[in-house]
């Protein structure tokens, strides 16, 4: 199953192997993330300078971060692709408007290939919405009371891909990433294929575009790290999530503001 949206990336791993973000496909297209966003020019915070500028959640201009992954802050590749006939199972819908909300999940046991361009990351996004993370990454999270991972499982990482001197020296898992708010639309200038917003789910209609990810604050469930209503492909992260992985030594993928990332 190949990512759609990337020439360059479709064409690099056209090797029949399940690369595990599973966006559009045909039996259950999600209505959301048409295209895979980026960050604009200059967005990406590199984990080094948000280290070093600390900022409370209630800081209006850093409120939350978009976790993100495949390539990491220096460009390096930080992906892990299945293999070995993992199953997904059925996309969720909403009950209410019968549109998809959520990718196609995949169903444990889930063997694949890390591909690790220069470093060995704990915590990553999977374009799907899950999050993949160390062992140790899920310890710390949870001894600190971040709430926003469920239902998180093993996978088998039968190799990793790319330098030689990358070696695996840690289990990671793969962790399902819950709802925690609702997507303001005005504020982030949502544009999608139709304007009949469902009151369940927010959607409306295939995303065509958004200039930014901005919440509805009166929404936020108080989770740490999330995904909204309406807009459910980025993973919301509080600055909190990031200081808690700094002080364990945890290395975060991509943390993008929130206000800088666009589709
Ligand atoms: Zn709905």
């Amino acid at each position: 199953m190949e990512r759609a949206h990337t020439g360059s990336d479709a064409a690099r791993h056209a090797s029949g192997r399940q690369r595990i973000h599973r966006e559009a496909e045909s039996a259950g297209r999600p209505g959301f993330e048409a295209e895979v966003p980026r960050p604009s020019p200059q967005a990406t915070t590199g984990q080094q300078g948000l280290l070093t500028n600390r900022t409370t959640d209630n800081s209006p201009q850093f409120s939350f971060f978009v976790l993100d992954g495949g390539h990491c802050e220096d460009g390096s590749e930080f992906e892990f692709y299945t293999e070995g006939g993992t199953q997904v199972g059925e996309a969720p819908k909403c009950s209410q408007c019968g549109r998809f909300v959520g990718m196609r999940p995949l169903l444990p046991p889930v063997k694949g290939v890390l591909e690790s361009g220069r470093s060995v990351i704990d915590l990553a996004k999977l374009v799907g919405g899950d999050v993949l993370l160390t062992e140790r990454c899920w310890r710390v999270l949870k001894e600190a009371g971040i709430r926003g991972l469920i239902n998180p499982f093993a996978i088998d990482v039968v190799e990793i891909r790319g330098p030689a001197d990358r070696r695996l020296t840690a289990n990671y898992l793969i962790a399902e990433v819950q709802i925690g708010g609702s997507v303001d639309r005005v504020r982030s200038a949502l544009r999608t294929s139709g304007n009949d917003v469902c009151p369940a789910c927010g959607s409306a209609g295939i995303i065509e575009g958004y200039d930014r990810v901005a919440v509805e604050m009166e929404s936020l469930l108080g989770l740490d790290l999330f995904r909204i209503n309406g807009l459910p492909g980025p993973v919301l992260v509080k600055p909190r999530v990031r200081d808690v992985c700094s002080d364990a030594g945890l290395s975060i993928c991509k943390l993008i503001p929130a206000d800088c990332y666009s589709l």
